[in-house]
This record gives structure tokens, C-alpha cells and sequence, in this order.
């Protein structure tokens, strides 16, 4: 008890009572070696047969104890990387840079990770970092307590031995964990400026697990926020896609918000988080992502985006049509032109990009209900997607409720039905094709001139 009193006073600063980590028995901690995947679980075994130190380690321990089913399972090890792929048939070392071991276990693929020594102690090597001490290379060997004070929160540096049920806590871990805390290992500004995108880890996990961010790991996040700007935006892109995917979204950017985090760094949340316009659409598309996370169902990163960006597109939309640009080309252009914008900050990936695309671009060929066009919609392979879309968009009231019906009643409908469904052609649309020699790359893609009002037809 008052051993208890005197670490929480005095123990919290320095990484475990005289770097001595605290060992905690199955009947404290309460998980038992049935909860981890039996891959993680034999990697483990095999590593400690062949005298290796192996560890289940991070979120999985976390989300364990916390009560919440672990995504994946990560093993740390002191074995090096060549030592672990020797202990395993099938198993491949992967990475230049942060050399990790796949071990594959039947479907499963396990990390397997060699203890990283803490950069940047007196008597360890440095680290090589920028200007803002952003560490660039990180791929030095160390001990386990070396690798326990590496990890960003107290919570993520808890390892679990399942040959013998223990939990090896170097940093008060458990006790966070009890009392909903979310705290940075060693001095939060150091370790922000080393990582900044420990910030919103921090945001994340503290949204995920709905505990509160202790005070020292909190305050600097405002002051240092813009040091986001110096991440590499493939890696930003990471984040943010594990925080919209998080299943709890709407929280994550709750509490950006309230961290100031937002600001000026991501040309997207600006945009979600501040274009009142906008905002129920993406509240709904939000809000519909957890709920599909929170069910287990897949979500495509290209649907999340492209709502998440939608209005965007429509403002630019708009301002070039008011130019005097045509519907679909100009759709083209400000499809392109919101991407690029993200792109400077935030690297959506081409295939990412790609779907996102063709999500937008299929939205205008919805207006088109009559002859022989819908027929040819429901050929498309993004149909669906873009239907759901087309849906999400009915249910903000950016668009009529009844097309959405249509279009659910259509893809539902028998033949008969479906052609009873169809509306007559417009009347200013002549039947008489429009003239051309070839088709601009644009309009190919969308088929026909589609702006959803007026008819874009030329009059003939
Ligand atoms: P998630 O639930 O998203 O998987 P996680 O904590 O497992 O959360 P990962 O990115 O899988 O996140 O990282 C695994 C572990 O690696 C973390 O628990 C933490 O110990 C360590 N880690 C990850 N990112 C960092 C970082 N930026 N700085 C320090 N340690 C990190
Ligand atoms: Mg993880």
C-alpha cells in the first residue's frame, strides 16, 4: 500500500522502480493465454523453446486488460531479426529500415519485432532526427527495459509472457489502465517533438478507450500541433485512416478539435470541422463508418474519403460551372483539384485516390433515368458504392430523398418493373445524337454530359 503511494508519488518520472519492472500474476491481472491468437501464442512458445525472451506487446496487452478485443497481436523479442526467422519455417524478414519478422502461423501473420534500444540516453547512440528533433532512424537493439521506454504510452508498454501468465510493467501501465489514463513515457515534450504523430495517437487512443489524457501529456499537445506539419503525409495518412477507421470517429475528431490538433494542419479536418454546410454529411458518414467498424463489417477507405471530401468537391463544382466550364469536365477539374490539395499534406494513396474517384464521378449519371442509361449504371463495377453514396447524400438532404428511393427500388426491381420505373426522356433531350468526332477523356469516363439540372444536352 504504501509502496504503492510512494511509486505513485515518486515512481511516475522514471521508468519503473530502479528500472526493476513489476511482475504481475494471472490472478491480478486476469488474462489467460486462451485470449491471445493461438499464433501469437505459438510464435511465442517457439521463441522461449529455442531460449529467446518472446512477449505478446502493445495494443493487444492493452486492449486485453482494458476489456476490448484485440485488432492483431504483436510479439517482441530479444532474438534479432535472422534469429527469429531461423525458429520459423515460414516466415520472412521484411523492412530496411525497421527490420520485422512475419511469422506465419496458419491464416494468421504475426509481427515479430526485436527489442529497439531507447535513442538518445547518455550512454546509448543518438538517434538521427531533423531540426525539430524529429527522429528519421530508429533501428537500434536494446533491452526490454530499453524497449519499454522507446513506446509512447505507459499503457502500450505492457508485455504479456503466455507460458507464464504474467504482465511485465516497466512504467506503471496497470496502473493507468485502472484509472483510465492515457500518460506519455519520459518527458511528453521530448517525445512529441521526436514523433509528432504521437499527438494524435494520443487523441486516438484516448477517444478509442474513452480515457482521459493525463495533464503533463496533454498541455503540450496545443503549443507543439503544427510540428504535425514536418510527417511525412504517406504516414499522416496512416494515422488519420486509423483514427477514421477507429470506430470511433466522431470522438477522435471531437477531441482533435478540443486539442486544437485540427487546425490548420489537415486541410481535411478543416474542412470536416468546419463547413457548417458540410457538416451533416459527414456527421452521417461518420457516424455510419463506426457503426459498420463497431459491427465488424469492412469499410473501403476510398467511400470514407470521398464523403469526407464531397463538399469540397461540390463548392469547386459549382464555382467552376459558374464559370462558364462544362458540368462534367468541371467535375473532373474539381475532383482533381480537392485531391491535390490534400495531397500536399496528407498522401492518399493512387488506389485509394482512384476509388474515390470513381465514387464521385458515377454521382452524376444517378439524374439520368430514362432509356437506356440506368441499365447501363447498374453494369458498373462501383456501382453499389456509389449508390451508397448516392444514399448518404439523400439522407443529408443534398439531394432529393426520392431519387435514392428510385435508385434501392431499381437495383430491387424485376425486368417489368424496371422498365415500367423508367422516366420519359426529357423534353428538351432530342433523340438525335450529338454529334461528335471523339469524346474528351472526361466526358468518356461519365459516359454523357450528366449534370443533374438543367439538361447539359446542347440543343441540336
Ligand atoms: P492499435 O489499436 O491502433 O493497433 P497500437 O497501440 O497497437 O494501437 P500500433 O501502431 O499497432 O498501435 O503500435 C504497436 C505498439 O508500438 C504500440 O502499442 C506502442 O507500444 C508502439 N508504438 C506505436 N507507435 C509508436 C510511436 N509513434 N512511438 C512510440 N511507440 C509507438
Ligand atoms: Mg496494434
Amino acid at each position: 500500500m504504501i509502496r504503492k503511494l510512494i511509486s505513485r508519488v515518486f515512481g511516475r518520472k522514471s521508468p519503473g522502480r530502479a528500472g526493476e519492472p513489476a511482475v504481475i500474476p494471472h490472478n491480478t491481472h486476469g488474462i489467460r493465454r486462451e485470449a491471445i491468437s493461438s499464433g501469437s501464442r505459438r510464435t511465442v512458445e517457439t521463441l522461449q523453446e529455442n531460449g529467446y525472451k518472446a512477449f505478446v506487446v502493445g495494443g493487444a496487452v492493452r486492449d486485453l486488460l482494458a476489456g476490448i478485443k484485440p485488432k492483431d497481436f504483436d510479439v517482441a523479442t530479444d532474438a534479432t531479426p535472422e534469429q527469429v526467422r531461423q525458429c520459423f519455417r515460414r516466415s520472412r524478414v521484411i523492412g530496411r529500415r525497421f527490420q520485422i519478422v512475419h511469422v506465419m502461423m496458419g491464416q494468421e501473420t504475426i509481427e515479430v519485432t526485436t527489442f529497439r534500444g531507447h535513442h538518445g540516453q547518455q550512454d546509448g547512440p543518438r538517434a538521427q532526427t531533423d531540426e525539430q528533433g524529429r527522429v528519421l532512424r530508429d533501428n537500434v537493439f536494446g533491452s526490454q527495459k530499453e524497449d519499454a521506454a522507446r513506446r509512447d504510452f505507459t499503457i502500450n508498454a505492457l508485455y504479456y509472457d503466455p507460458v507464464a501468465e504474467t504482465v511485465i510493467d516497466y512504467h506503471h501501465g496497470m496502473d493507468d489502465l485502472e484509472h483510465k489514463t492515457l500518460r506519455m513515457i519520459g518527458n511528453p515534450v521530448t517525445r512529441y517533438r521526436e514523433d509528432p504523430v504521437r499527438m494524435l495517437r494520443a487523441v486516438r487512443l484516448a477517444a478509442k478507450l474513452d480515457f482521459a489524457i493525463d495533464d503533463e501529456t496533454r498541455r503540450p499537445i496545443g503549443e507543439l500541433a503544427d510540428l504535425i506539419e514536418n510527417v511525412p503525409p504517406s504516414r499522416l495518412f496512416d494515422e488519420m485512416l486509423k483514427l477514421l477507421t477507429s470506430g470511433h470517429s466522431v470522438r477522435c475528431l471531437q477531441r482533435l478539435r478540443a486539442e486544437g490538433l485540427h487546425h490548420g494542419l489537415l486541410p481535411l479536418l478543416d474542412v470536416i470541422l468546419e463547413q457548417p454546410q458540410g457538416k451533416r454529411f459527414v456527421t452521417l458518414a461518420l457516424e455510419n463508418t463506426d457503426r459498420r467498424v463497431r459491427e465488424g463489417r469492412p469499410i473501403s477507405p476510398g467511400f470514407l474519403f470521398a464523403t469526407l471530401l464531397w463538399n469540397e468537391v461540390l463548392a469547386r463544382w459549382d464555382a467552376l460551372k459558374a464559370d462558364g466550364e462544362r458540368p462534367i469536365p468541371a467535375l473532373f477539374r474539381a475532383m482533381d483539384d480537392v485531391l491535390d490539395v490534400q495531397a500536399e499534406k496528407l498522401a492518399i494513396t493512387r488506389r485509394v485516390a482512384g476509388d474515390i474517384k470513381d465514387i464521385w464521378s458515377i454521382q452524376p449519371r444517378f439524374e439520368q433515368r430514362s432509356g437506356k442509361r440506368p441499365y447501363g449504371l447498374l453494369e458498373q463495377p462501383r456501382f453499389k458504392a456509389g449508390l451508397d453514396f448516392l444514399l448518404m447524400r439523400a439522407e443529408s438532404g443534398e439531394v432529393d430523398a426520392e431519387l435514392g428511393k428510385w435508385w434501392s427500388d431499381f437495383l430491387d426491381a424485376d425486368g417489368a418493373t424496371r422498365a415500367a420505373m423508367l422516366l420519359p426522356p426529357a423534353p428538351d433531350a432530342p433523340k438525335k445524337r450529338r454529334r461528335r468526332k471523339r469524346k474528351p477523356a472526361a466526358d468518356a469516363a461519365a459516359d454523357e454530359p450528366a449534370a443533374p439540372a438543367p439538361s447539359p444536352e446542347p440543343a441540336a
